[in-house]
């Protein structure tokens, strides 16, 4: 039997590489940070991790896992409402919904399973579920997994999110979906006119905030501050492995009525292990310094405007963004792929995209800036673009 289905696989994995689209890791062998060491020997900079604030290795943070090692322990064994809950995973719940400013916070495993787990429980199939286009995988995913009728309206477009709030009009509920933050373009969701339309139509609107918690927004609390909806919209996910950390994690904050359901019912919260209390610690620190000072989120800032200045400067097409993603258009595949080769050998690590992860004749670098990052980081990338931009032509 095996030996059929191995050819099998054997032909799909080549179709995989033919296609050029066989992913390989890369392995680094130092802590994630601005600076990363390859297993090669190879010392990079590194604009491709989701390190938005630089927290991956921060000394607080660490220091808070070890302790809560000391004090809890390494693992659970358990799932939340059998014998998985701590202090600290009730302490860090708290302190997500008042750095949102939501009511009530359910932590998970990762943000996959948040989204996975948040729209079964609370739709049936006499609601409806209205999606962009580019939202994340895991809440295409979460969607599948509910009866609700389905609507998906094209990226950050106003008016056919109307026209589907209009054909969902028969559905008892309405529930808008939207990433804070489209994770290749970098631009930010329109949240005040999402809301607008939410209200004309009568519907719930639910942001995922993975790639703009801690990012977007003068203090760091994500789309809903940008646009000063805070406490105002129903449901937002995010994740604890991006700029908050970046271990692992995700959680649901929002009305505590729909909180308190997904506790009964939601799956993955159900039926999945707890997050360590050394990540549940580690969360509690991140939260207090944030809210203390706003100084990552200010450098966070003034690197990302200073990249893209230089940049456009250069005579290179930026995306126009609200985020710490750059994305750098170089629409043709094979040229995205030979420029990250190419910066790479320059000590600069990006990663390109290419249709099918972007349209056809999309092809990008995506950059993601940090906190971590200096300004001699900065411009050691800024120049390797310009020297590499001129030798393939993409600019002059
Ligand atoms: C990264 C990401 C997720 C997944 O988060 P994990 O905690 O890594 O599972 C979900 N939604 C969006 C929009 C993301 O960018």
């Amino acid at each position: 039997m095996y030996t059929d289905y191995q050819k099998h696989l054997g032909q799909i994995i080549s179709e995989i590489k033919e296609a050029g689209l066989y992913k390989n890791e890369r392995i680094i062998v130092s802590p994630q940070g601005a600076e990363i060491e390859l297993d090669s020997g190879q010392k990079v900079l590194n604009f491709c991790a989701n390190n938005y604030l630089g927290l991956s290795n921060n000394s607080k943070l660490i220091e808070a896992a070890k302790k809560a090692l000391d004090d809890h322990g390494y693992g659970m064994s358990s799932v939340r409402f059998i014998c998985g809950t701590t202090d600290l995973h009730k302490e860090l719940e708290r302190k997500i919904a008042d750095f949102f400013g939501t009511e009530d916070t359910i932590l998970y495993a990762a943000c996959f399973d948040a989204n996975g787990g948040v729209f079964e429980p609370l739709l049936t199939e006499e609601d409806a579920i209205i999606s962009d286009a580019l939202n994340h995988a895991s809440i295409i995913d979460g969607v599948r997994l509910c009866k609700a009728q389905r609507y998906r309206y094209n990226n950050a477009d106003m008016e056919d999110l109307e026209r589907q709030l209009q054909l969902a009009e028969k559905q008892r509920f309405r529930l808008i979906v939207t990433d804070g933050v489209f994770s290749m373009d970098g631009n930010v969701a329109p949240l005040d006119r999402i809301a607008s339309l939410a209200e004309k139509y009568n519907a719930m609107v639910m942001v995922d905030e993975s790639h703009s918690a801690g990012v977007v927004g003068k203090t760091g609390r994500g789309v809903t501050e940008l646009y000063n909806l805070k406490g105002k919209i129903e449901i937002i996910t995010g994740t604890l492995g991006k700029a908050f950390g970046g271990a692992i994690g995700g959680f649901t904050t929002g009305k505590k009525e729909i909180v308190e359901l997904l506790r009964q019912r939601s799956r993955p919260y159900l039926f999945s292990n707890s997050i360590p209390p050394l990540v549940a610690a580690a969360g509690i620190k991140m939260v207090d310094m944030m809210t203390e000072t706003n100084d990552l989120q200010d450098k966070l800032h003034r690197n990302s405007e200073y990249f893209i200045e230089k940049m456009t400067g250069l005579g290179f097409d930026i995306k126009p963004t609200r985020s710490a993603i750059c994305a750098v258009m170089l629409y043709d595949a094979k040229l995205s792929q030979d420029f990250a080769a190419r910066l790479l050998d320059e000590g600069i690590y990006v990663i390109g995209f290419y249709y099918p992860v972007v349209p056809k004749g999309q092809a990008r670098i995506r950059v993601q800036l940090s906190a971590a990052h200096e300004i001699e980081h900065l411009d050691k990338a800024i120049k390797a673009f310009g020297k590499i931009g001129r030798e393939l032509n993409v600019i002059k």
